[in-house]
């Protein structure tokens, strides 16, 4: 069993939609619903980098089509479709060799064909959409755990998953899910890199100043804002401990930082 402490398994997205509400793309209001589901859903954090994406009552995330809607004009108010995330995964890592993963016209032609879709009633993917997207992620540069409800490995059906390695300061594909196979730690390895998570420029230093405020606070869990949620689920973890033990954790993982940044 991995350690609950030193490696942190980054939760997957499942939206739980409200069939009294009305959700959709177009529609201002019903886009705002969708928003504001998707931003809990995710806890206020960007689905694909986890920075956060609400502050100050304000949402400044953006829809984002998983299967982009240039494929098809039924993907554009398809509500399994649209996941939420920083304007930054939206506008630039995601569109990253796009026009290569574009759908065939065959495959495009077999989606629209005798499709029975109610647009924005639509909350359960249906099964044309669930063959269309096992069609996207075989593509070149497709190698996307897409959101919400994230993607399950073609080869063990283990739900493709991302942990934070606390000692190395990096994501890496989770181990808690069970012995992924070589092609599946790859696509989960070309995600992390499609979204720059291990990156000097834009890697998280959050749970370092959480570290840092928590140790200055002798163990007391601090409101040290939460820019990232991978300070969230760390959080969660520390719930329901004494404030020694707290500390004693944190400290220990603090100095694997130090020992690595002076290394
Ligand atoms: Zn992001
Ligand atoms: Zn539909």
């Amino acid at each position: 069993m991995p350690d609950l402490f030193e490696q942190i398994e980054m939760p997957g997205f499942s939206p739980a939609y409200d069939p009294k509400t009305k959700y959709g793309y177009t529609n201002p209001h019903y886009k705002r619903n969708l928003k504001e589901l998707l931003n809990k859903t995710s806890e206020g954090f960007c689905m694909y980098c986890y920075v956060t994406v609400a502050a100050d009552g304000k949402l400044w995330g953006h829809l984002e089509h998983s299967i982009e809607k240039t494929n098809s004009k039924y993907l554009t108010e398809c509500i399994p479709n649209i996941g939420w995330t920083c304007p930054v995964c939206n506008d630039i890592f995601k569109k990253y060799k796009e026009k290569e993963r574009k759908l065939s016209q065959k495959d495009i032609t077999i989606f629209e064909r005798k499709i029975k879709c109610s647009s924005n009633r639509c909350t359960k993917a249906c099964a044309k959409y669930k063959n269309l997207k096992n069609k996207y992620l075989r593509q070149e540069n497709a190698q996307i755990i897409l959101q919400p409800n994230g993607v399950k490995g073609f080869d063990t059906g283990f739900e493709l998953k991302i942990q934070y390695n606390v000692q190395n300061g990096w994501f890496e594909p989770s181990a808690f899910q069970g012995e992924y196979s070589e092609q599946e730690r790859q696509f989960i390895e070309k995600h992390i890199n499609r979204f720059h998570l291990n990156d000097e420029a834009y890697r998280t230093n959050a749970l370092i100043t959480f570290f840092e405020d928590v140790i200055e606070g002798e163990g007391h869990i601090v409101r040290t804002p939460e820019n990232n949620m991978v300070v969230r689920v760390f959080k969660k973890r520390l719930e329901g401990l004494e404030r020694q033990d707290v500390l004693r954790i944190c400290k220990k993982l603090y100095t694997y930082y130090m020992v690595k940044l002076k290394a």
